[in-house]
């Protein structure tokens, strides 16, 4: 067969069609359609529950994620990880398959666990779900309690689990059940009574930035704060090359995450990644128990420190007021690049309320803003804050929607650019305007996982990115007589 005969297809569409359909998806009569759309999701702008869980077992020592279900589900959960942080993302799967799916995968799980344990020796192996056995109703409490009785894995090792079905929520909400189940675990019969540990127990909640983990650590060294945080991926997912592969890179110290009910307080620095293990947490941990926005912006990042000030009977110390007249000087100094500016936003909750924030210190215009699987809640609570400024105004949030809905949006009511993770980049491509990367995954450009957007540091690498791009469109596409040395 010739190349030619090859490519000619069943049923040909002719261009005319092609460049008629082509128009009409830009236009308010599709837009229209597109929003009625009830039964069918076009590039969803969250993950599975799963993959959230993967994240928290992943982030203590020696910890060996264990997914229950299939082995394709397992292998996206994996080489999400490895596309965005360029890391190997160690984990292991039963591998479910049709007998499981008719018998239930309890043997499945039994083999597995005994041979994960027997390979890689791992001081904890949390368990969690695909969609296959939350389907079957698979017994995890059961189950993991029979591979101990049979002596598949000891009777001491922890195997927490959590049932994470990804026909409902997303990966913060695998997160959040993940990390209460590992610490229901770890702190059981842990707490004693009058006895504190004298540390912050710092939950980041679920993050691809394992910048921001390493900067909530500095702002805690440089106030003097002794803390625990729960989890902490950073050196696991951003590992050095020393030419030498370590399994089980760092995490949080088992011993750590059992004494965390002793602390002295808690902040949770997401809110809705949090909820389930926070309501655990207020009703068994000792100390304060804080839940704070993520610490985009000046604002919310004060509010961050002077919290921190406050639990610890701390004073601010200089090197933190220096850096955050620095960030002032430094949105100051860009201010006249952003200002004015509408933008497109999405992501996880915590992730766009802190994303606005930022947008609305600088004068930009947070415009179309879109969370998927979202409650009402999470759209009263970004509409709120944007009626905390007059640059909210003209802003409408989309809650349950995807990025084709974004998509209408953008190109029959444009903005000049688009936060968000990678996923965002077809519309932003299609609607002629630049994606800020900034969430999960970022799984097409290098190294912006390092880079924190939190904190006064990370308010000067968000406004430096954004400003500078504009600053480049401008470059690459005035007139001649525009091109200009100074900017
Ligand atoms: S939606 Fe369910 S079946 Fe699909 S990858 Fe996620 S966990 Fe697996």
């Amino acid at each position: 067969m010739s190349a030619e005969a090859a490519k000619k297809l069943v049923t040909p569409t002719p261009q005319k069609e092609i460049d008629r359909v082509k128009e009409w998806i830009n236009t308010e009569d599709y837009k229209e359609k597109n929003f009625a759309r009830t039964s069918l999701v076009i590039n969803p702008a969250h993950a599975c529950q799963p993959l959230g869980a993967q994240m928290v077992a992943t982030a203590f020592e020696g910890s060996l994620p264990f997914v229950h279900g299939s082995q394709g589900c397992a292998s996206y959960f994996r080489s999400t990880f490895s596309r965005h942080y360029r890391e190997p993302a160690a984990a292991t799967c039963d591998a479910m398959t049709e007998d499981g799916a008719v018998f239930g995968g309890q043997n499945n799980l039994f083999e597995g666990l005994e041979n994960a344990y027997a390979l890689y020796k791992p001081k904890m192996m949390p368990v969690y779900t695909t969609c296959m056995p939350e389907v079957i109703g698979d017994d995890l409490t059961a189950f993991i309690k029979n591979a101990k009785q049979k002596g598949h894995i000891p009777e001491e090792l922890p195997a927490p689990y959590a049932n994470t079905p990804s026909f409902n929520g997303t990966h913060i909400h695998g997160y959040d059940a993940m990390l209460r189940s590992i610490l229901q675990n770890l702190t059981e019969g842990q707490s004693v009574e009058g006895k504190c540990t004298g540390k912050l127990n710092i939950i980041p909640g679920f993050d691809g930035n394992v910048g921001n983990l390493r900067e909530y650590k500095r702002i805690c060294d440089l106030m003097d704060i002794p803390y625990t945080m729960l989890a902490d991926a950073s050196d696991i997912f951003d590992s050095g090359c020393d030419g030498e592969y370590k399994l089980y890179a760092g995490g949080t110290k088992l011993e750590d995450a059992a004494e965390s009910i002793n602390g002295k307080a808690t902040i949770a620095l997401q809110k809705y990644s949090t909820a389930n293990t926070m309501k655990f947490i207020d009703a068994e941990y000792t100390g304060a128990k804080e839940v704070l926005p993520m610490p985009f912006g000046v604002k919310k990042t004060d509010e961050l420190i002077l919290k921190l000030a406050e639990l610890f009977d701390k004073e601010v110390p200089e090197e933190l007021k220096a850096e955050r007249a620095r960030a002032v000087d430094a949105m100051t100094d860009a201010h006249q690049y952003l200002h004015g500016k509408k933008f497109a936003v999405f992501g996880d909750p915590d992730y766009v309320i802190g994303i606005i924030s930022f947008l609305l210190e600088m004068g930009a215009h947070p415009y179309h803003v879109l969370v998927s699987r979202a409650t009402k809640k999470v759209k009263k609570e970004l509409e709120a804050l944007l009626e905390t400024s007059p640059y909210g105004e003209g802003c409408t949030v989309y809650v349950n929607k995807d990025l084709w809905h974004m998509r209408s949006l953008l190109v029959t009511d444009p903005v000049d650019g688009m936060i968000g993770d990678t996923h965002g980049k077809w519309a932003a491509r299609d609607a002629g305007i630049p994606l800020f990367r900034i969430g999960f995954p970022i799984i097409d450009r290098v190294n912006l996982h390092r880079s924190p957007v939190v904190g006064y540091q990370g308010a000067v690498n968000m406004l430096t990115m954004i400003a500078n791009k504009f600053l480049d469109i401008k470059d690459e596409t005035c007139e001649d007589q525009w091109f200009e040395m100074m900017r």
